[in-house]
C-alpha cells in the first residue's frame, strides 16, 4: 500500500517513509492511496481474535513494507498486560444514560491514562523499524511541544527505546499540577523534559524553528542523528486508533449486543479530529458503521462546521474543564476534506491556505452534503459536562472524566433530536483521575482543596472507583527534571542535551 500527501497527489511514498517523515514536504497529510475492504466475512474471522490478534490483521494491509513478524514484534510489544492491566486494552462497558444504553469504550488503561497510549505506545516500534529501513543505524530525534497529554503518553511510549532520543518542552504555567508531576517524574535513559517561559504556542514554534534550522539539522547529520516527529498528523498515531473500533464492533457481535451486519453509531470527544477520522475509515474499509457523532466543548468551532460546511477559527479561545479538546485548527480534518471532495489536492491545498491566510474556508455544497449525512456535530459547555458526569454517577456509580462526559452529554442531544436508538459506542478518552478537580467539583464540590493527591484520594473515598496505578504512584516517584528554560534558547538547550 502507498500514500500520497492531501496537498498533493504526485507525493507518493512508502509506510515506512510517511512513519519516518511525519508530514508532507508540501505540508500536506500522508493518506492511504486505497483502504482494504472488509465484507462481513472477514468481520466473522476476526471475532473470536484477541486484540492484540486484531490489530496484527488491520496492519498488516497497511503496512504492506512490513513483514508479518515485525508488526507482531510491534504490536506484542506495545499492547501488554504490564502495560494496559489485562490481556483486553480498550474494554467496553456497558451503562445507562437517561435511559439509553451506551457502551463506553474504555481508552484510558495505557500507562499514562489517557487515549493517546493506544497510539503512542506502538508509533516507537513502528517509527524504528521504519527508520531502520529508511535510514539505518541513525539516531532519531524526536521533539515535542506539550500542552499535557500529548507529552508524557510521548515519553512513556519512547523511554528506552533504542536508536531514539526525546525531548519534551512544555509551557511552565500552562500545564496541570499532575500533568507537570507525570512528566518531570519521567523514567528513562533517552529522555529529557524541559520547561519553557512562555505559553504553548512558544513551545510549539521553538520546536518548528528548531526542525528547520540548517545548522542543528547539519549538526545531527554529523553525528548520524536526525529529527522526527510524534505528533497527531503522523501516519503511525492514526492507524492503531482504527483498530479499536473494529475491535469494540467485534466485541459487541461476541457479547450479543449486535448482530454480525448490524450497523452502530459512534461517538467521540474531538479535538484535532484524529480519534473519530479513524472511525470513519474503519467505516470506509466495511465496518457498518451509521453515524459519527463529533463532539465538541465550548470550543465548537467543529459543531458550527458540520452544521454550516464554513470552517472558521476567528473566535474566542476557551480554556474549558476539557482541555485537551481546547483546539481552534483540528488538523486531521484536511484528510475527511480529501477524501469528501474525492480526492482533490488542489482544492484541499487551497482551503488550507485560505485557513493559514484568513482562518476560515467555506467547503462545497457537495462535501457539505456528504459532510451532514454521515456527520452529526453538537457541544457541551462546562456546566453540562459536569451535571453529567454527576448524573451518571448517581444513577450508575460510573465515573467518566471530563472529556468522555461531553460525548455523552452530546450523545443524549443527538438521541433527544433525532429518535435514533442505533446501539452506540462512546470513546471515553481519559481516565477519572487526570482530571480530579473537575470531576470531583461534579460529584462532592465540597471536598474540593488545593493539593492534587489529596483530591484523588477523596475522589476514591466517594467514588470506589479504583485509581490507576499510574497515578497512585505519581506521588512517591522521584523528581528527575525540573529545568526550565528561556523560549529563545532552545535551540542550545537541544543542542547540549544532545551532546552536539
Ligand atoms: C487528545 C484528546 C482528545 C481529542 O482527540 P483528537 O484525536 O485530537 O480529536 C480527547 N480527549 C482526551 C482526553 C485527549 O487527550
Amino acid at each position: 500500500m502507498l500514500y500520497n500527501s492531501t496537498e498533493n497527489k504526485n507525493e507518493v511514498v512508502s509506510a515506512a517513509q510517511a512513519i519516518s517523515q511525519g508530514i508532507s514536504k508540501d505540508g500536506g497529510l500522508f493518506v492511504p492511496q486505497e483502504l482494504p475492504q472488509y465484507t462481513l466475512d472477514t468481520i466473522k474471522t476476526l471475532l473470536p481474535m484477541s486484540y492484540n490478534e486484531r490489530a496484527k490483521f488491520v496492519f498488516a494491509d497497511f503496512l504492506s513494507d512490513f513483514t508479518s513478524e515485525e508488526i507482531a514484534d510491534c504490536v506484542d510489544s506495545a499492547y501488554t498486560k504490564e502495560k494496559f492491566g489485562s490481556d483486553c486494552p480498550a474494554p467496553l462497558v456497558t451503562k445507562k444514560y437517561n435511559g439509553n444504553e451506551i457502551n463506553i469504550m474504555e481508552l484510558w488503561h495505557g500507562p499514562t491514562c489517557a487515549f493517546k497510549d493506544m497510539a503512542l505506545q506502538i508509533l516507537p516500534h513502528f517509527l524504528t523499524k521504519s527508520l531502520k529501513k529508511k535510514y539505518d543505524g541513525k539516531t532519531a530525534v524526536i521533539l515535542v511541544a506539550t500542552s499535557g497529554d500529548t507529552g508524557k503518553a510521548a515519553l512513556e511510549g519512547f523511554k528506552d527505546v533504542d536508536n531514539t532520543k526525546m525531548i519534551v518542552f512544555y509551557p511552565e504555567d500552562g500545564v496541570s499540577p499532575m500533568q507537570k508531576r507525570q512528566m518531570n517524574t519521567q523514567k528513562g535513559n533517552n529522555v529529557n523534559v524541559c520547561a519553557i517561559k512562555g505559553n504553548f504556542d512558544d513551545a510549539q514554534t521553538g520546536v518548528k524553528k528548531i526542525f528547520t534550522t540548517e545548522e542543528i539539522v547539519k549538526l545531527l547529520n554529523d553525528n548520524n542523528m536526525l529529527f522526527s516527529s510524534a505528533n497527531s498528523i503522523n501516519w503511525g498515531r492514526l492507524l492503531p486508533q482504527i483498530v479499536y473500533y473494529v475491535s469494540a464492533y467485534c466485541d459487541l457481535v461476541n457479547d450479543n449486543k449486535i448482530n454480525l451486519g448490524d450497523k452502530i453509531n459512534v461517538v467521540v470527544p474531538t479535538g484535532n479530529f484524529g480519534n473519530i477520522l479513524a472511525a470513519y475509515y474503519a467505516c470506509c474499509m466495511g465496518l457498518p458503521i451509521n453515524k459519527f457523532i463529533c463532539a465538541s466543548n465550548k470550543n465548537n468551532v467543529l459543531t458550527d462546521f458540520i452544521n454550516t460546511g464554513v470552517y472558521d477559527k476567528n473566535r474566542q479561545f476557551y480554556a474549558t474543564a476539557s482541555p485537551s479538546m481546547d483546539i481552534l485548527v483540528s488538523s486531521n480534518l484536511e484528510r475527511l476534506l480529501y477524501m469528501f471532495s474525492g480526492n482533490d489536492d488542489k482544492l484541499v491545498a487551497e482551503w488550507m491556505t485560505q485557513l493559514k491566510t484568513t482562518g476560515k474556508y467555506e467547503v462545497t455544497p457537495e462535501v457539505k452534503e456528504k459532510i451532514t449525512s454521515q456527520f452529526f456535530g453538537g457541544y457541551c459547555d462546562d456546566d453540562n459536562t459536569k451535571s453529567t458526569i454527576k448524573k451518571l454517577f448517581e444513577d450508575e456509580k460510573y465515573l467518566c472524566d471530563t472529556h468522555t462526559s461531553v460525548a455523552i452529554n452530546v450523545y443524549n442531544q443527538y438521541v433527544e433530536k433525532t429518535g435514533d436508538k442505533t446501539p452506540v459506542v462512546i470513546a471515553s478518552t481519559a481516565s477519572p483521575y487526570k482530571f480530579s478537580h473537575s470531576v470531583l467539583e461534579a460529584v462532592s464540590p465540597e471536598l474540593i482543596c488545593d493539593d492534587e493527591f489529596e483530591m484523588v484520594e477523596r475522589l476514591n473515598k466517594v467514588s470506589g472507583a479504583e485509581v490507576p496505578k499510574p497515578i497512585a504512584e505519581l506521588k512517591n516517584l522521584e523528581v528527575r527534571f525540573n529545568n526550565v528554560t528561556e523560549a529563545d534558547k532552545m535551540p542550545e538547550y537541544v543542542k547540549n542535551t544532545l551532546g552536539i
